[in-house]
């Protein structure tokens, strides 16, 4: 078998765009000055990833799954149990897990503020976690983690537990919290635990002297949880479990690390890494070296700042977080290139023209630097489907990684 090296995933999210009559009809991508992105499509091959199929917008965590390799139509467990990941809460198959917001509510249960004012110091936020984390209701454990502002993530654990259930929040104020409702057999059980949870977690909450100290200053008590986004965490195996392979995530937002953790990744914490512009590139690419020197098998970094350009209408931003990137991997490739292959990809095309995911089809680049090479010159969206690769999913990402890293077995003898 050859030598092994460490497979690493540059994902730039919502790379993908659309001519942009400011920037002479190029996309970002092909306006951005890109000497490390071109220097990969020149030494390696290129394609472009219909990241869930032809046709298909996707959202980032479906996405993602599908650029982990996996099928998200089989496995995507909802937001929930990513987001709960990505909290720090672990979540293991059986267990269903929700998005949480603090709010505010009268005491017939009317909403008067869905974020209860939005900002919590850490000691509120701590007081707050506190009261919650831990519950038992009807033998189902309740745990609890509070986030940023007024958001938090929970997770329910025990037997015969079931996502199939209505929403609590109502998404407007003036209306009473809804009652959960079971949407198929087998959820009734799961729906009750709720609405204990819910009027519980008011009569905790109400009590607790930093609400009567947020009220003596004017602010809105945070007494009562609103949950929503659940999802059920699923039988699905791990990458370590699939291919005997040690991963590290290096992103900044909840979601993408949670994703990643989901199919068995390690987060690595890098200071400085944020999901905006401002994010410490140079210190993301130091961490990549480190895990590559550390023999990871597969790295995975996620960059945000590219989406958040397409959802802002924001050419010029989109340009600079591109060309930041590309700068980011261009200190990785000298350092350990010799040691990795490479996947530069997006998750999903987010024009700045239109501001949201998109179905066009995304770049992808494949570099070692002994690949056979295709004659693709730049790494844009016009090149791409010109090379070797051509037309590839998002699943195929995977195995081509590991495959040109030497990390999967030979298939027959
Ligand atoms: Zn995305
Ligand atoms: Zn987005």
């Amino acid at each position: 078998m050859e030598e092994r090296r460490t497979a690493l995933l540059v994902v730039m999210d919502g790379l993908g765009d659309r001519p942009v009559p400011d920037l002479g009809g190029r996309t970002p991508l092909e306006a951005a000055d890109t000497p490390v992105f071109d220097r990969l499509a020149q030494e390696g091959q290129n394609g472009l990833l219909y990241v869930l199929g032809p046709g298909r917008t996707p959202g980032s965590d479906t996405a993602h799954l599908a650029l982990f390799g996996y099928d998200p139509h089989e496995c995507y467990p909802g937001r929930g149990p990513l987001e709960a990941q990505g909290a720090g809460l672990e979540t293991r198959p059986g267990d269903v897990a929700f998005r949480a917001n603090f709010a505010t509510v009268d005491d017939d249960l009317v909403v008067l503020d869905r974020r209860a004012g939005r900002a919590f110091t850490a000691e509120e936020g701590h007081a707050l976690e506190e009261a919650i984390d831990g519950m038992v209701i009807d033998g189902v454990e309740v745990r609890f983690v509070h986030t940023v502002e007024h958001r938090g993530a929970l997770v329910l654990r025990g037997d015969g537990l079931s996502a199939e259930i209505t929403d609590v929040d109502p998404h407007e104020t003036g209306v009473r919290v809804l009652a959960c409702r079971p949407k198929a057999p087998g959820a009734e059980r799961t729906a009750g635990i709720v609405n204990r949870l819910i009027r519980e977690a008011h009569e905790r909450l109400r009590g607790l002297s930093v609400n009567a100290d947020r009220e003596a200053r004017g602010l809105p008590p945070a007494n009562i949880i609103l949950l929503r986004g659940q999802g059920q965490h699923k039988e699905t195996p791990t990458l370590p479990e699939k291919y005997g392979i040690r991963c590290a995530v290096l992103a900044g937002g909840a979601l993408y690390i949670g994703t990643a953790k989901y199919v068995g990744m390690e987060h690595i914490p890098v200071e400085g890494q944020t999901g905006t512009i401002d994010t410490d590139f140079y210190a993301i690419a130091k961490k990549t070296i480190e895990c590559v020197r550390a023999g990871y098998d597969y790295v995975f970094v996620h960059i945000k700042a590219t989406d958040n350009a397409g959802h802002d209408h924001d050419h010029r931003q989109k340009v600079l977080a591109i060309e930041r990137t590309d700068r980011m991997v261009g200190k990785v490739l000298r350092a350990v290139g010799r040691r990795t292959v490479i996947a530069v990809t997006g998750d999903h095309t987010t024009p700045v023209s239109v501001g949201e995911h998109t179905c066009d089809p995304v770049p992808l680049v494949l570099w070692r630097e002994d690949i056979r090479r295709d004659g693709v010159y730049r790494f844009s969206e016009q090149d791409a489907h010109r090379g070797a690769l051509q037309w590839t999913t998002g699943t195929d990402v995977m195995p081509l990684l590991l495959g040109y890293a030497g990390l999967l077995h030979k298939f027959g003898s």
